[in-house]
């Protein structure tokens, strides 16, 4: 019977090891936009190795009705799957958003389920511990993630501006000590169940501080961070429950979602430090609310007509996408016109701005699906430079990532992000439907420039009516 145990968890043991090499070699795949569907391929397929060695060879049936796991099971694949089909992708930080908090809220649920099982093993010091920080950060990442969900959405009970009160940061560090004094307490003292309701409430309270002083335009940073945060509860709960898998994938989530952040507090010139102190140090503004009145002047509309001869007069197009270029799906009408732009001898580039559109990747990934060889697609650094040179800068439904307040406006949410300088080309030409702002919910100073028009109308339209006129002439 006991060599049985004993292979049966050696045998569980192999199949986590099996799948986290999957989880490594999928992330690996990641990197690159080819292989990323594959490698999403092969780390879920680790995890339903893993979940199935769970199932099958640690509960063996008997610690847990398959009943219920079946009916969890086929609420959570049938929900999962009507989610992913119906969500567009222009949604999907949103969606990211949800998970995070199902992630959060699910290992605080899995935590204090464990800690209160009465058949449950005698709990050692540190697997308290373990409990008190996955409630904790559990919690945090539930109701931040739900406010970031809400922010993200245009809820407006969470409206997209910073909202920061007075004593903001005194109750976040209150909360913050309350919190890991009640992981403390349970941790010296065991047999304290009277600290786990005080500390789910305070960290569900943390959560939603944290992120409500946080604006619409560093949304980014905070679903990596909240995604981040999820991997590192998951991990807890895999020391709660003493399974290896969930504390590899939780640490591969938890890691891999800071080294994200990072790389997003980079783009959006923020500190670290800003985001996970709840924008803390960041400028408060109103602007979120609606416009930057600041802003005055007449913006210059264009004809299809005007804007094809300046393009055929120019050496060097250089082609801003951005979420409106999503929303529209005009990728394969742009790579289109770029196609017969070069075909005229004309240069083309494109600027991809790392927070464009509404998902990291975003627009590499649209431009990808429509065949624009990598090669054309420049980062923010390599391409500002060329701007000077180029005769028309092309942006097509891109917004805040070219909004020059950014450079000096210290009351802008956006102030001190790094911006795609169009404003530098010779003429720019901006294709979207109206005036209106962009996420951030500011008006562009970009469109009042003497050097701006604005071609109004749908992305894809305007892109294959610029097509059509420029083979005619
Ligand atoms: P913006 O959100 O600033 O602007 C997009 C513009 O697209 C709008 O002003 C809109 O103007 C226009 N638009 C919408 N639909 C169409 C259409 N059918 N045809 C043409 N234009 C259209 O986009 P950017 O890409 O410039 O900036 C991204 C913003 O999103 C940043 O603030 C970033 O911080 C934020 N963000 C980014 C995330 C990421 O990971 N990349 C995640 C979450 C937020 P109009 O209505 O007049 O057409």
């Amino acid at each position: 019977m006991l060599s049985f145990a004993l292979d049966k968890a050696t045998l569980v043991n192999y199949v986590y090891l099996l799948a986290a090499v999957l989880f490594i070699y999928g992330l690996k795949m990641l990197s690159s936009i080819k292989s990323a569907p594959r490698g999403n391929l092969v780390s879920a397929t680790g995890m339903l190795l893993a979940a199935i060695a769970t199932l099958l060879l640690v509960t063996g049936g008997e610690l847990i009705s398959f009943v219920w796991i079946i009916i969890a099971l086929l609420i959570g694949s049938v929900s999962g799957l009507v989610l992913a089909l119906k969500v567009p992708i222009t949604s999907m930080p949103q969606m990211v958003g949800l998970l995070n908090g199902f992630g959060g809220i699910a290992s605080l649920l899995v935590a204090c389920g464990d800690y209160t099982d009465p058949f449950n093993p005698v709990f050692g010091w540190h697997d308290e511990l373990a409990v008190g920080l996955t409630v904790l950060i559990g919690g945090v990442t539930f109701t931040g993630s739900l406010v970031a969900f809400g922010k993200l959405q245009g809820l407006k009970i969470t409206p997209g501006r910073p909202i920061q009160f007075a004593g903001q940061k005194v109750a976040i560090g209150l909360l913050l000590s309350l919190s890991l004094a009640m992981t403390l307490v349970l941790t010296v003292e065991g047999d304290a169940s009277w600290t786990i309701p005080i500390n789910i409430a305070s960290a569900l309270l943390l959560g939603v501080l944290l992120v409500i002083g946080i604006g619409g335009a560093d949304m980014p940073v905070v679903i990596s961070l909240l995604n981040s945060y999820s991997g590192l509860a998951a991990a807890m709960a895999g020391f709660v429950l003493t399974n290896y898998a969930l504390i590899i994938t939780g640490s591969l989530v938890g890691a891999s979602g800071i080294i994200l952040t990072n790389i997003m507090c980079k783009a959006m010139n923020r500190s670290l430090v800003n985001v996970l102190f709840g924008g803390v140090g960041l400028p408060v503004s109103t602007a979120g609310q609606g416009g930057d009145s600041s802003v005055k002047g007449t913006a210059r509309e264009l004809t299809v007509e005007d804007v094809s001869i300046q393009l055929e007069a120019a050496g060097l197009v250089i082609i801003v996408p951005g979420y409106g270029m999503a929303v529209a799906q005009a990728q394969h009408a742009v790579a289109e016109l770029a196609q017969h732009l070069q075909n005229l001898g004309i240069a083309v580039k494109y600027a991809i701005h790392p927070v464009a559109g509404r998902m990291p990747g975003h627009m590499n990934v649209l431009l990808a699906e429509a065949n624009v060889p990598y090669e054309q697609l420049c980062d923010l650094e390599t391409i500002n430079p060329e701007f000077e040179q180029a005769g028309v800068a092309l942006v097509i439904g891109a917004n805040d990532v070219t909004n020059p307040a950014a450079r000096h406006a210290a009351d802008s949410p956006i102030y001190g992000m790094p911006i795609l300088d169009v404003d530098k080309a010779g003429s720019v030409v901006v294709i979207k439907r109206s005036l209106n702002p962009g996420f951030a919910g500011i008006e562009n100073e970009l469109y009042f420039q003497p050097n701006c028009g604005m071609l109004f109308g749908d992305g894809k339209a305007m892109v294959v009516a610029l097509t059509a006129e420029l083979k005619e002439t």
